[in-house]
């Protein structure tokens, strides 16, 4: 596998789901991990979850959608591993199953605020110590399949993941030349809790994704957080501002 011997990983939303995945596999392949997230309990665990299998990890919780509260998750971060390296920005919510003309303002105040707010506040600050130290850094920032194309019923969801794409695009091309790559994981439909609330809403619809999708299954959180760790990696070394579909194919139809 991949070593991450020696490097500082941070990774926001990791309380669950596809950012715990991805924690647990920095934390495998030896990175001092920085578990990020509003969920108290839920990161706890998954730091506690790295240290049982032999790994460094410090949790820190952290609304990504307040400017403070971000700027002292970096501040932590530097102050107890020296320097950050890596930073995987996977905080997101998923609300709606609506046509856009139903949905209402506070659901896009809310789905905007943690997928678009919550990701540029952590690249401005990532950014800002990764330009300070020595070696730069590399960022991947989770958008969507519904950040390559439209995904009906999530208007929204789609428009936030779409602005997630435009921005990693951007700071790609804005400091590349700093030694800093930054790309996104777009997942398909990839089985965790996120996706277990939305079946819950629609039953017999999981076997009708399942046949939908050119490999036949959905896709677990161990693929995306494979795909974040590669990005993360010294073999991903020439490429930045990308958009990297895990999916089963499905962008692909
Ligand atoms: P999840 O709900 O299982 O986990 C998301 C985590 O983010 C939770 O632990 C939650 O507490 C945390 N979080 C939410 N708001 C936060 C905030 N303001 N500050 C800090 N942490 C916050 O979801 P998941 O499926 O693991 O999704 C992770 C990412 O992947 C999201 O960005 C989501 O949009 C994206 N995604 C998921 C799928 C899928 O099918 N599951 C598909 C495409 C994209």
């Amino acid at each position: 596998g991949i070593s991450f011997a020696g490097k500082v990983v941070l990774v926001t939303g990791a309380a669950g789901g596809i950012g715990r995945a991805a924690a647990l596999a920095f934390g495998r392949a030896g990175a001092c991990v920085v578990v990020a997230d509003t969920s108290v309990d839920g990161g706890h665990a998954t730091a506690a979850m790295i240290v049982e299998a032999g790994g460094k990890a410090l949790f820190v919780a952290c609304n990504v959608t307040r400017d403070a509260e971000v700027e002292a998750l970096i501040d932590k971060t530097v102050s107890y591993y020296g320097r950050l390296d890596c930073a995987f920005n996977n905080a997101g919510i998923e609300e709606e199953y609506l046509p856009l003309a139903e949905a209402d303002e506070a659901l896009y105040d809310r789905i905007m605020s943690v997928n678009v707010k919550g990701t540029w506040l952590c690249m401005k600050y990532e950014i800002r110590q990764m330009l300070k130290q020595e070696g730069g850094g590399v960022i991947v920032n989770t958008a969507s399949v519904a950040g390559l194309v439209g995904a009906p019923t999530q208007a929204i969801y789609a428009a936030s993941k779409h602005a997630v794409v435009g921005m990693t695009k951007t700071a790609a091309v804005e400091y590349g030349r700093a030694g800093i790559r930054i790309n996104s994981v777009c997942p398909g439909l990839i089985d965790t809790p996120l996706l277990a609330r939305a079946l819950k809403r629609e039953p017999g619809r999981e076997q009708k994704l399942k046949d939908a999708n050119p490999i036949g299954r959905l896709g677990q959180a161990g693929d995306i957080a494979d795909a974040a760790m590669w990005l993360c990696s010294s073999h991903a070394a020439f490429i930045t501002g990308h958009q990297l579909a895990v999916d089963g194919g499905l962008s692909a139809i």
